[in-house]
């Protein structure tokens, strides 16, 4: 079995917070759950004392002012840091009101056994957090009967130590291999996910895309993606393939359709969109642009093609440009297709502009 936990680093932060998405519910409840049950021992304070625990009624139930704060933020946690810290303060919470609890107890001797359990409230927190946070929050796990002992002196304080230590190693490596497990399924996710949006012989995207960048129903641009600049559309064609593929061959064609593929990539930005429409058709998408920063882009990549030594024979490509309005992406596709059109019905190798043919 081969075993690589490592994440790359540029991957990381993906990886976390996809984890932390898949896991968000069971580590959340854990948390809950966690101070819950640590309000039901209020019983065994019962039974410890022979008579309703006075005492012990505030120090058990206070954890519930906490859990309701959580309770209502939790639907704005949204970064994986975030919940991490949040979600690994609850088993702590639980601790502590432990130890405030232990302080009234006429026997201290239960610390022992509610100590450990909390090992589990922490495995189960931790299912979805980074490993490094994990071996940190349930270290201190330590720190709080090392330094709640200073004053509660516990009759079995060496038994806890060792005690929890293994519980602690065999907790990490179980999350370790779970990281392992998760690390697996992200990966075939993304690959699945890459090989749905891309186009296997240009590597540019497939029109699956669309659903990414404009929402379902409306067809709209998502919001994530509004800029205070333009989004500007470039649909592009290349002139006479046809004889080239006659002329020079099948496989001499897609050489040239991955060298387009590619022109167009280097010239615009990682945030923008260059998708294989079809055939020898690619629509790019340029997110944020001025008009005129758009222009500038499409006529380098008109020029670029031209210049380009393809190795198989000179080609050129015509271009449509049109300006998205905030509306049905369809229309935009639309417009650029025809001033596309009107490109190659006038002499191909040129950019046309959509706004300028609706001025005529
Ligand atoms: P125009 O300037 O009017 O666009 O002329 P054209 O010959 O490019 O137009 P047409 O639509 O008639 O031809 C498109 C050609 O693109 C036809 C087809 O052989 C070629 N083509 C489409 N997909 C691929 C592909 O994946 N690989 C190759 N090699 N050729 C393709
Ligand atoms: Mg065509
Ligand atoms: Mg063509």
């Amino acid at each position: 079995m081969k075993l690589n936990f490592i994440v790359p680093k540029s991957e990381k932060a993906d990886f976390y917070q996809s984890k932390f998405d898949y896991y968000r519910t069971l580590s959340f409840y854990s948390a809950i759950l966690t101070v819950l049950m640590q309000t039901t021992y209020f019983v065994t304070d019962c039974q410890i004392f022979g008579r309703f625990a006075t005492e012990t009624l505030i120090p058990r139930f206070s954890v519930l002012v906490p859990m309701l704060i959580l309770i209502i933020i939790n639907p704005k946690i949204k970064s994986y840091r975030v919940g991490a810290v949040l979600y690994y303060l609850f088993p702590h919470i639980a601790m502590w009101a432990t130890i405030w609890t232990i302080w009234y107890l006429p026997n201290r001797d239960f610390a022992r056994e509610g100590f450990i359990i909390m090992h589990f409230a922490f495995l189960a927190v931790g299912m979805g957090m980074p490993l490094v946070y994990h071996v940190i929050a349930h270290g201190l796990l330590f720190a709080n009967i090392i330094v709640s002992n200073l004053w509660i002196h516990y009759e079995t304080f060496d038994m806890m130590i060792t005690l929890a230590a293994p519980l602690f190693v065999g907790c990490v490596l179980m999350l370790l291999f779970n990281h392992k497990t998760y690390l697996d399924h992200y990966r075939v996710v993304k690959k699945i996910e890459k090989d749905a949006l891309t186009d296997q012989l240009t590597g540019a995207f497939n029109r699956n895309i669309l659903t990414e960048i404009f929402d379902e129903n409306y067809h709209t641009l998502k919001p994530q993606f509004s800029t205070s600049k333009h989004v500007i559309t470039l649909m592009m064609d290349l002139d006479k393939f046809k004889e080239v593929n006659d002329t020079y061959g099948h496989e001499a064609g897609d050489h040239i359709l991955q060298l387009l593929s590619d022109t167009l990539k280097q010239n615009v930005k990682d945030t923008d969109y260059v998708i294989r429409w079809g055939g020898e058709e690619f629509v790019v998408f340029l997110m944020g642009y001025t008009y005129e920063e758009g222009a500038q882009i499409a006529e380098q990549i008109r020029s670029q093609i031209a210049t380009t030594d393809t190795g198989v024979c000179p080609i050129t490509v015509s271009i449509g440009m049109s300006l998205y309005k905030g509306e049905d992406y369809h229309k935009t596709i639309r417009k650029a297709d025809r001033a596309l059109y009107y490109a190659k019905a006038h002499g191909r190798n040129q950019v046309i502009r959509a706004e300028e043919l609706e001025n005529d």
